[in-house]
């Protein structure tokens, strides 16, 4: 099928695309790499008069650090993957994306379209709720904040008016010792994940898990953040973390309403987020205590 016809905005600002999407309302929608909402409009599971593509706008580009790594919503997939700047700072960030579908994808797809699609199999909105990310919108009315844990609402739904634009993401950037790993099953390379865990561990001087982030995505109707896990953890010496995994994995397990559907029984998740969780945690330990896997 071919999508339904659409006028096709290209803005150069941000202010511009937020006034595009004030001026149509609900007959508009972003368009960033296109490489979900293009299918979805092709198979006319949805429709709009008007796409406001934001993928050229010069602002919505870039990776700096200042204190935080922040990208700009528009940054493709792919720029960020091979970024070290991102790689230094948020290791987890860079270990994540080459997880998503295949490199063509990740060549158009964008950081930002990414997280405002929500897609609960995805692997950056997981990361963002596991590191405390904060996303930068913009408006017609004005500029805000919104805390990842306040983002991600339902499937494909967040906390973005329908007139606002996902400017940016500052992911916090950890200075002590890290690991980081991210672990998934899906059924052929590159599909959406059935189960996935993107998991990060920061040591203090004395060897202790100063910080433990545990995001889980395909499994619920929403990223989901395995807090009992990271509480189970945080605190311990390597030792002691290592001898608690099994049970502060099986704690991740509890922690979410599991879906049922085609793929996978909501039983088989939590089996194998489970085993995901205890594994990418080992990596991630193993990472930062300096022992080679
Ligand atoms: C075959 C295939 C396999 C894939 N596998 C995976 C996978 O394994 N993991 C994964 O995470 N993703 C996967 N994807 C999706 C891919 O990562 C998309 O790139 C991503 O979900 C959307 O990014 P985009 O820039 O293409 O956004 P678009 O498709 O252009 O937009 C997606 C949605 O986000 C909104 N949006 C985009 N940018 C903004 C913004 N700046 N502000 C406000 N709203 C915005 C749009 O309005 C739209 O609703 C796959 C896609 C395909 C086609």
């Amino acid at each position: 099928m071919k999508a339904a016809p659409f006028d096709h905005h290209a803005p150069e600002s941000v202010a511009d695309a937020a006034a595009l999407l004030a001026e149509h309302g609900d007959e508009a929608k972003v368009l960033a790499g296109g490489q979900s909402l293009l299918p979805m409009l092709a198979m006319r599971l949805t429709r709009f008069e008007h796409l406001v593509d934001v993928s050229r706008v010069p602002e919505l580009h870039g990776i700096t650090t200042d204190g935080d790594l922040r990208i700009g919503a528009s940054t493709p997939q792919a720029v960020a993957e091979h970024d070290p700047v991102v790689a230094d700072a948020v290791p987890l960030v860079a270990r994540a994306i080459p997880h998503i579908g295949h490199f063509q994808i990740r060549n158009r797809g964008t950081v930002g379209g990414s997280i405002a699609h929500a897609d609960p199999a995805s692997e950056l909105p997981a990361v963002a709720l596991a590191l405390d990310a904060v996303l930068e919108v913009a408006g017609a009315t004005g500029t805000r904040e919104i805390a990842a844990t306040d983002f991600f609402e339902g499937t494909w739904s967040t906390a973005l008016a329908d007139d606002e634009i996902l400017t940016g993401v500052r992911f916090p950037v950890w200075t002590g010792r890290q690991g980081a790993a991210v672990r998934e099953v899906a059924r052929r390379s590159g599909d959406f994940a059935i189960a996935g865990v993107a998991a990060a561990v920061e040591l203090d001087a004395a060897d202790r898990v100063a910080r433990v982030a545990v995001g889980l995505f395909g499994v619920a109707s929403t990223p989901v953040r395995a807090s009992a896990t990271e509480a189970a953890l945080t605190g311990a010496s390597v030792a002691e973390a290592t001898a608690a995994l099994a049970d502060a994995a099986l704690a991740a397990a509890d922690g979410f309403d599991a879906v049922d559907d085609l793929h996978a029984t909501g039983a088989y998740r939590r089996r194998v987020t489970t085993h995901l969780v205890q594994t990418a945690l080992t990596a991630a330990i193993q990472e930062a205590s300096g022992v080679r896997a």
